[in-house]
């Protein structure tokens, strides 16, 4: 399985403002970059604070994708949702693609049967929250293989934990949004050692920001 992140963030590191709800941080050509990464996709993940927060589509825009991507599907749609509380009425839930909920041993039996009534599938992971490493490899044994996670920085930081993430893309916007209790990159608890090391790869000037590519290297 091969894992990559893609976000943007303002200058200060910032994915939304401290109300939480979507702030258009990149351009046409950023937008049109993530389209295409989507199409490139088996699944596209989000944590449930992403959902709540944006209520995210998820689907690729095919008209908006060149002939030369070879494009074969709409991705799996898949949210990080320990306990099901994923609103019936989400965008993600509107049958255009394929949906799969990520949930743990926590999420109550009515909501994941009413998911499944919904169309979507159910994978129960873990105990208190969903064990990521499970989860994937849940998603590897059902033949995903290209792994495209649009955040939030909670989900992020724990792949980061988990040593998930093969290749972090990072759009960095040309605007401040600031706060302190505003979402960053990767938030969760954060680290104090044993800092997650990543290797530039690439760097580009897109729409008015830039386009940080990050590989994580691995031993051997
Ligand atoms: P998130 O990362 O989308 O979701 C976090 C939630 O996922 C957790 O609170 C937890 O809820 C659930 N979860 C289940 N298992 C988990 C695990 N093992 N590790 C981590 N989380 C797990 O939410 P967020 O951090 O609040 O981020 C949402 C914010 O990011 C919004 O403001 C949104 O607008 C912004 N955003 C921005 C971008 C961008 O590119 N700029 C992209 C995406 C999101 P339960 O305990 O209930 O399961």
């Amino acid at each position: 399985m091969w894992v990559v992140v893609n976000a943007a963030v303002s200058v200060d590191g910032k994915l939304s403002s401290r109300r939480r709800e979507q702030v258009r941080i990149s351009g046409p050509d950023d937008f049109a970059r993530v389209n295409r990464l989507r199409g490139l996709s088996d699944a596209v993940v989000v944590g449930i604070g992403t959902v709540v927060a944006d209520d995210p589509h998820l689907t690729v825009d095919v008209e908006a994708l060149p002939d030369w991507l070879g494009f074969t599907g709409q991705p799996v749609r898949v949210v990080v949702d320990s306990r099901a509380r994923i609103p019936m009425d989400a965008r993600v839930l509107d049958g255009a693609a394929e949906t799969v909920v990520l949930v743990s041993e926590s999420a109550p039996d009515d909501r994941v049967m009413a998911l499944e009534a919904a169309g979507a599938g159910v994978i129960r992971r873990g105990t208190g929250r969903v064990d990521l490493c499970a989860g994937f490899g849940a998603l590897a044994e059902r033949g995903v293989e290209r792994v495209m996670v649009e955040g939030g920085g909670t989900v992020i930081a724990s792949l980061f934990e988990a040593d998930l993430v093969d290749v972090l893309s990072v759009y960095v916007g040309s605007m401040v949004i600031g706060g302190e209790t505003a979402p960053t990159l990767v938030d969760g608890p954060g680290f104090v050692e044993d800092y997650p090391r990543l290797s530039l790869e690439s760097v580009a000037r897109v729409d008015d920001g830039v386009l940080l590519q990050y590989a994580r290297p691995r031993p051997g």
